[in-house]
Formats: structure tokens, C-alpha cells, sequence
């Protein structure tokens, strides 16, 4: 029998991160029946909280925090926060933790990951980052005073920023290395019809534009000009969370993730890996991928419980269709599936309109699906995704037909 299998009453898991992936891990595990001890740990000393509001409700002052509506003591999962992990001794059994080593019997990885800042301004007054309930409370108050914002990327995090920062009055400048926001996930054409929201919006957005240097109070860019600046909002991605690991055994991917199988279980035995924190092979996508999204930090966690629970004989394999969601000036972006750029792209409504929808398709089959607006097409997307179903492309391409009414 391999040591990775079924649960019993006297095992003890322990989970080390207590954010959404922790936090769904320890619940999921209780949901499917988990009857040993389970012990969560978290870094951070508030009690646990969701991060995508932050970035939204809590940033604007319309929602004091977001704290997980978990009763954990009723589960009886053993809480404990401002504990952080540090290294992990496998053949031991031990999760080495500020508050002293953790036994356990199964350890699942769940630190999500860390912003990535800007060299040099690790010091300078008023340069932030938004990735704890900490960083939104420190930038609240800046953006209430309605002052001069950058916000450096116009990634996801960046375009939130800026929408939450034109809302509460602020002057707000988003400076983009590249030629366009949201370069890494969005091909040129269609990201093109994203840059004119910020406009639309109110903000600057300034591309081809590197920043230098950082000062109290401005930001110098790469042809000398310079930014007034009383907020510095960094958000130029985030690395996988798994430095304490190093020298533990468990092995890591070139981009510092976690290299999980494909029921996420890591290279060391008993040891499994979720959330941000975590790559795992899609066969479904055919390549490894690393998605820093709420979804998989709620779908990765379920699918580890059941494996615990079950053994993994009749443990599920994780190949999910990834999904996110972003608001952004007055927009509900969200993307469902994994596409490549040579797959075929088809225009589902105008780009200019206030709702029109992006399907991928390879060999006429559909594999990411981009909506604005357009929940509806989100939905039935991501089933035709799961399904892997071809589509007829000129009425895929209508927006008065149902997507899933193009089904061939
Ligand atoms: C501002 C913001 C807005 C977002 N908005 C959206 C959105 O609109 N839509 C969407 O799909 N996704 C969104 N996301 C992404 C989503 O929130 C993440 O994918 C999700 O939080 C990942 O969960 P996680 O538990 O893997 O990692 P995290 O949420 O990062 O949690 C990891 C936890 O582990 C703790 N930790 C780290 N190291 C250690 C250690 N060594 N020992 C113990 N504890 C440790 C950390 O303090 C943290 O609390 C957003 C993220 C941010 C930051």
C-alpha cells in the first residue's frame, strides 16, 4: 500500500496557510467525512479572510475586512494564527514553525504567493503592494485623500487598483511596460479594446513605459519624465510562496511552484500542494499550469480532500477548466479554460459595445472563452470547454444565438 492513501481516524493533517486554499482544504476534508485531527496554520494574525474584495469593497472603505464565514472551532480544525511555516523535515514527519516543530501525519502545502516589488523601493515612503488585508488597510486612506495614484502593470491587480482609485477621486496614472494592459493573458487584438476603458474611466494609461526609479512622492520613467506620485501601487504579478520549502526534498517548478502530480500530491511522500502555491499537469491543456485564481484555490482543496478520504485508487485527478473574474471599471471580466496563441479567435459582438465575449478555438473546438459582460456566455462556455466541443463557427460568432446553442 502506498503511503499516500486512505484517511484514518488517528492521522493528523496539517495544513500550512490558512488563506483560501488552507482554509478550503481543512472544511473540504471535514465535508468528506476526514475524521483525524486536522491543524491549520496561518502566517498572518487575523483570522482568515477572502483576498479578491480587497482589491475591491475593503480598498473603497464599503467593507471593513472579509473574513471566511467558517465556524472552525465546530469543525474542530485547530486554528492557529501567526504561525508561520519554515522548513519541513519529511523524513521526520516535521513541519519546523516560528512557534516550534508541527508532527503530522499528511502535510498540504496551501502559502499562496507573495507580491513581486520593485528592486530598490523596498524603503521609499508611500510604495505599496495588495495582497494582505494588512496592505488594503494601509492603502485605503491614501486613496480616500483622493491624491495622485500610479499604479505600476495594468494587469488585473492593476486595473482594480485603478478603478477603485478613480471611484474614491483620486488622479490616477497606470504605467505599463509593454505595449498594452493585460499582455501576459490577452492577445494584442483583443486587449487593444481594453485600453480605452481606462480613458473612459478617468485614468492615464502610459504603455512602453518602464519606471526607473522610485522617490518620496514621484515616480521617474524610462525617457526622464517624472510622476507625482503620494501612491505607489505595485502590481507586477506574484511568485509562488514556497522559499521556507528549500532543502526540504519537495521539488519546485522553474517558476518557484510547487511541481504537484496530477492529484496534486508533491514529490515527497504524504505531502500535497494547493492554490497559488501550486503547478499540477493539465492533460486537459496539455502542459503544467500555475493558476493564481480563487477558483483553483476552492477546486484544488476539494480535490485533495477526496483523495485523503478515498485513497487515491478512487481519488479524482485535478484537471479543472480554470476560471476567473475581474471587475474592472464598471466591467464583470471573467475567462474561463487555457488558450494558446495560435489558437483561432472568434468575435462573439462588438468590442467597442458594453458586452461582447472572445471564444478560442482549436480545430474547431472550443478551449477559452473571454466574456464582458456576458455571464451567461461564461457559463455555458466553460461546460462546452469541460466537454470539449466542437463549435459552428458562424453562429458561435452570433451574439443573439446561445453559445450553447452553436454546439455542432
Ligand atoms: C487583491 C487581490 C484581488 C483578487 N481578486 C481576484 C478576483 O477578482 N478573481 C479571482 O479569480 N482571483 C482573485 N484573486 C486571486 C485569489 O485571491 C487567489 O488566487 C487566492 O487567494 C489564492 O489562495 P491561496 O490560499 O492559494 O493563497 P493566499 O490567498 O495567498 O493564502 C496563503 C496564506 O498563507 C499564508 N502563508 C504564506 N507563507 C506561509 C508560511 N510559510 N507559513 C504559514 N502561512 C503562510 C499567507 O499569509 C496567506 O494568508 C485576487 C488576489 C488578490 C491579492
Amino acid at each position: 500500500m502506498s503511503e499516500q492513501t486512505k484517511t484514518s481516524p488517528g492521522r493528523r493533517v496539517v495544513v500550512a496557510g490558512a488563506g483560501m486554499a488552507g482554509v478550503q482544504t481543512a472544511v473540504a476534508l471535514r465535508e468528506q467525512g476526514w475524521t483525524g485531527a486536522i491543524v491549520l496554520l496561518g502566517a498572518e494574525p487575523h483570522p482568515p479572510y477572502d483576498r479578491p474584495p480587497l482589491s475591491k469593497a475593503v480598498l473603497l472603505g464599503k467593507a471593513e475586512g472579509a473574513a471566511f464565514d467558517v465556524d472552525f472551532a465546530s469543525l474542530d480544525i485547530d486554528l492557529r494564527l501567526g504561525v508561520e511555516a519554515t522548513g519541513l523535515r519529511p523524513a521526520e514527519r516535521l513541519l519546523d514553525t516560528t512557534a516550534g516543530p508541527v508532527a503530522y501525519d499528511v502535510l498540504v502545502v496551501a502559502t499562496g504567493a507573495d507580491p513581486v516589488t520593485l528592486p530598490g523601493t523596498a524603503d521609499v515612503p508611500g510604495v505599496y503592494v495588495l495582497r494582505t488585508l494588512d496592505d488594503a488597510v494601509r492603502l485605503r486612506p491614501v486613496l480616500a485623500a483622493g491624491r495622485d495614484v500610479v499604479a505600476v502593470g495594468a494587469g488585473w491587480i492593476g486595473a482594480e487598483v485603478a478603478t477603485a482609485a478613480r471611484e474614491a477621486g483620486c488622479r490616477v496614472t497606470v504605467v505599463e511596460a509593454s505595449g498594452r494592459p493585460l499582455a501576459g493573458a490577452l492577445p494584442a487584438e483583443v486587449a487593444a479594446h481594453m485600453a480605452g476603458w481606462y480613458e473612459q474611466a478617468g485614468a492615464r494609461l502610459l504603455t512602453h513605459a518602464k519606471v526607473t526609479s522610485v522617490a518620496e512622492g514621484a515616480v521617474v520613467l524610462d525617457d526622464g519624465s517624472r510622476l507625482p506620485a503620494d501612491a505607489v501601487v505595485v502590481g507586477v504579478g506574484a511568485r509562488p510562496a514556497t522559499g521556507w520549502l528549500a532543502g526540504s526534498g519537495v521539488e519546485l517548478a522553474a517558476d518557484g511552484s510547487v511541481a504537484a502530480d496530477e492529484r496534486l500530491r508533491t514529490s515527497v511522500p504524504d505531502v500535497w500542494a494547493v492554490g497559488d502555491c501550486a503547478s499540477f499537469p493539465s492533460a486537459r491543456f496539455g502542459r503544467r499550469l500555475l493558476v493564481h485564481h480563487w477558483d483553483n484555490a476552492l477546486q484544488g482543496p476539494r480535490t485533495v480532500a477526496q483523495n485523503l478520504v478515498l485513497g487515491p485508487e478512487e481519488g479524482p485527478v485535478y484537471d479543472p477548466v480554470p476560471y476567473f473574474w475581474s471587475e474592472q471599471f464598471g466591467r464583470f471580466v471573467q475567462y474561463a479554460g487555457h488558450h494558446a496563441d495560435a489558437d483561432e479567435l472568434l468575435w462573439r459582438g462588438d468590442p467597442e459595445g458594453a458586452s461582447w465575449s472572445v471564444c478560442w478555438l482549436r480545430s474547431g473546438v472550443l478551449r477559452g472563452l473571454l466574456a464582458v459582460g456576458r455571464p451567461r456566455d461564461l457559463a455555458q462556455g466553460r461546460r462546452l470547454i469541460e466537454q470539449g466541443t466542437a463549435l459552428d463557427r458562424t453562429r458561435a460568432a452570433d451574439p443573439s444565438v446561445p453559445l450553447k446553442a452553436a454546439v455542432l
